[in-house]
């Protein structure tokens, strides 16, 4: 798309989502400094994201997703990213806008050059880990296409090995689960569902009227008690689930090292863990993390808390937001390297930008095209 389309569509999908045009951000453009004459230059635009359903966990519903879609363009070819912002951890599109309309990539000799310009962002602000996220993915999209090659086999990753991904179903009433499991049991290997509530006990045994699936729980901190907790994970266990998901809250890191121990199934860090150096602290207080590419700053730091996590023993699990599949598809391209993935954003959404990851037999299927693999829709 040429920069006057460009910037046309995006005031149309700033129309659509019904916010001022005043965010659109012009293209910013400098020349390389390796006398190339290549560009980098970095556009983005607010996108809200519509739920296919009401998504209920432990603490709030919604129904819209605030969302930034980034683009960089260097030397013919573009990079796309994404920021997503679930309300609960605290960015809105105007400071992922704020934090964008700062960064200068024009300082930087190619997009190559991730390590740098990533340490760059981190210089800008403390958080802003979806704005850097975005970024981080846009420029692993970009390197993928300059070098002709998707990004799971520069990684040198299998991507018959992807595996499943969980689906999720949020709290609501047993009609509803019912309804929501009968549309995805034939679909999916595995289910993820949210708990927390006092309705734990009916959700499991409403979708167990439907299906034998394997199932995965989140509890989204949910749960206060350690003792009831532990109860509450054996039967779980006998109902079929795998694993649990942040059973306590994020600061209780004792009381979740006790449960840990004592737990017939694998407990997983969520809220408790955003970063790579946020690893040593769970190390025996969880059996292992959830990377999710929003919190953690995106790919390159993703890796890294893979290998990090694999040193430790800990088992991976990788997540999403919702988002599109433009952020879930680049979260796909580690999926080989994962115990468990949960990469089910795109499918939640209703106003999808692009096609990338897919699911076939309940299995993930990356594209294979260079960097991310993505077709605009
Ligand atoms: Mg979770």
């Amino acid at each position: 798309m040429k920069r006057r389309e460009f910037i046309g569509a995006s005031l149309a999908a700033a129309a659509v989502a019904g916010i001022s045009s005043c965010h659109i951000v012009p293209p910013r453009q400098s020349r390389s400094k390796n006398g190339s004459g290549a560009k980098m230059s970095l556009r983005f635009y607010p996108y809200e994201l519509q739920l296919a359903h009401t998504f209920t966990v432990s603490s709030y519903s919604r129904t819209t997703t605030p969302d930034v879609q980034v683009e960089i363009e260097y030397d013919g070819f573009t990079g796309y990213g994404e920021a997503s912002m679930p309300p609960y951890l605290g960015h809105t599109v105007e400071s992922v806008c704020a934090f964008l309309s700062q960064v200068d990539l024009g300082q930087f000799e190619s997009p190559f050059l991730l390590e740098d310009i990533m340490a760059y962002l981190d210089t800008l602000s403390e958080g802003d880990s979806p704005a850097k996220a975005a970024i981080d993915i846009a420029l692993h999209d970009l390197v993928g296409k300059l070098i002709g090659e998707p990004l799971f086999r520069i990684w040198g990753y299998n991507p018959v090995k992807a595996g499943p991904t969980t689906f999720t179903i949020g709290i609501d009433t047993p009609e509803i689960v019912r309804e929501k499991t009968l549309e995805c049991a034939g679909k999916y290997r595995i289910l993820k569902v949210k708990v927390g509530l006092d309705t734990d006990e009916q959700m499991i045994s409403t979708i167990r009227s439907v299906t034998d699936l394997p199932l995965a729980v989140d509890a989204n901190q949910g749960w206060k008690d350690r003792s009831k907790a532990l109860d509450e994970i054996f039967w779980l266990k006998e109902h079929g689930v795998v694993l649990v998901e942040q059973p306590l809250p994020k600061d209780r890191l004792d009381e979740t090292a006790w449960l840990t121990e004592r737990s017939p199934l694998p407990i997983i860090a969520d809220e408790a863990i955003q970063r790579l150096k946020d690893i040593p602290r769970l190390k025996g207080a969880y059996s292992g993390i959830n990377i999710k590419l929003m919190k953690c700053t995106g790919l390159l730091e993703a890796r890294k808390m893979i290998a990090y996590a694999r040193a430790e023993g800990m088992s991976v699990m990788l997540g999403c937001m919702t988002e599109t599949s433009c952020a879930c598809t680049a979260a796909a391209h580690l999926a080989p390297a994962a115990d468990f993935c949960d990469i089910d954003g795109n499918l939640l959404i209703t106003n999808d930008l692009f096609k990338g990851v897919t699911v076939r037999d309940g299995l993930m299927v990356l594209p294979d095209g260079p960097g991310l693999g993505l077709t605009k829709l």
